[in-house]
């Protein structure tokens, strides 16, 4: 998480350790920079507007390197033009301050989601069928389910 207000960051923090997650944080554009270019993270939650290097800066400058890492971006612009250029930028997901902290984790974990099954879809084509019962019920066109 990169976010130079330390009440906000602390807050953060809080939840998302509550929520299981082990979050890593930096306060600088600078020092985000740096860690997102050493370091591997699941995803990162970036706020907009940090001193010196802005959160677009560091965005723009993550997916040069790095395409797939889910990237919410913290924003309190909600002009739609902000949101465009945050999401033309590279973020996948941004939410408006003040925001509550529950949705944060909550989109965090879509994110999380979204970037496994991006990842396992070519290695487990069949795990959604797991269940040797499940698979006539669930099988398109089957009139199983509206019979009884
Ligand atoms: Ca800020």
């Amino acid at each position: 998480m990169i976010e130079d207000e330390a009440k906000t960051a602390r807050a953060i923090l809080n939840s998302l350790k509550g929520e299981g997650f082990a979050p890593v944080w930096v306060e600088t554009g600078e020092d985000g920079f740096f860690v997102l270019s050493s370091q591997h993270f699941d995803a990162v939650v970036l706020d907009w507007m940090l001193p010196g290097r802005s959160g677009l800066e560091v965005l723009q400058t993550v997916r040069a390197k790095d395409a797939k890492t889910p990237v919410l971006l913290l924003t309190a612009r909600d002009a739609l033009e902000d949101r465009i250029a945050g999401l033309d930028s590279g973020a996948d997901d941004y939410l408006v301050k003040p925001f509550a902290l529950a949705e944060l984790g909550a989109r965090l974990r879509a994110l999380l989601r979204r970037a496994t099954a991006d990842f396992s879809v070519e290695e487990k084509p069949t795990r959604w069928r797991r269940g040797p019962g499940d698979r006539p019920n669930f099988a398109p066109g089957n009139p199983s389910r509206k019979s009884n």
